[in-house]
């Protein structure tokens, strides 16, 4: 397994893409500052690039699901049914996907910058505050 595959199969799973650790998350949307086995910062710098996954997302699956009830059901489609649909998955896919876009954005960033070292993110920011 590549390193790359690994930051993404690390984060699909809700693990922190660098080190695996677990326990990321105090809720299911509201992740942790760092991570709490390497100290990874998870706050920072990631907050629109995940937005933007999450959103993608949840477009990317409302549109196949659509799709699909559309051809399956071709030429009498639910359009009854659709009207509701799809503003309710616009409103519930990202809630479902709001963990995984935000970790799957940390491993992009990870895969970007491999030569980063994640504790002098953590100190750096802290050294910047004082
Ligand atoms: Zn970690």
């Amino acid at each position: 397994m590549t390193r790359r595959t690994q930051l993404f199969t690390r984060a699909l799973l809700l693990r922190c893409p660098h080190c695996g650790g677990r326990g990321l998350f105090r809720h299911w949307l509201a992740m942790k500052e760092s991570c709490p086995v390497c100290g990874l910062s998870l706050a920072t710098g990631n907050r629109v690039g995940a937005y933007i996954f999450n959103i993608a997302g949840a477009e990317i699956v409302m549109t196949i699901v659509i799709v699909a009830i559309v051809v399956r059901t071709w030429p009498a489609p639910p359009w009854n049914v659709l009207q509701y649909l799809a503003p309710t998955m616009m409103l519930l896919v990202p809630l479902v996907f709001y963990p995984f876009s935000k970790l799957l954005w940390v491993a992009m960033d990870l895969a970007m910058h491999p030569n980063a070292e994640p504790d002098a993110r953590v100190h750096g920011a802290v050294r910047r505050e004082t």
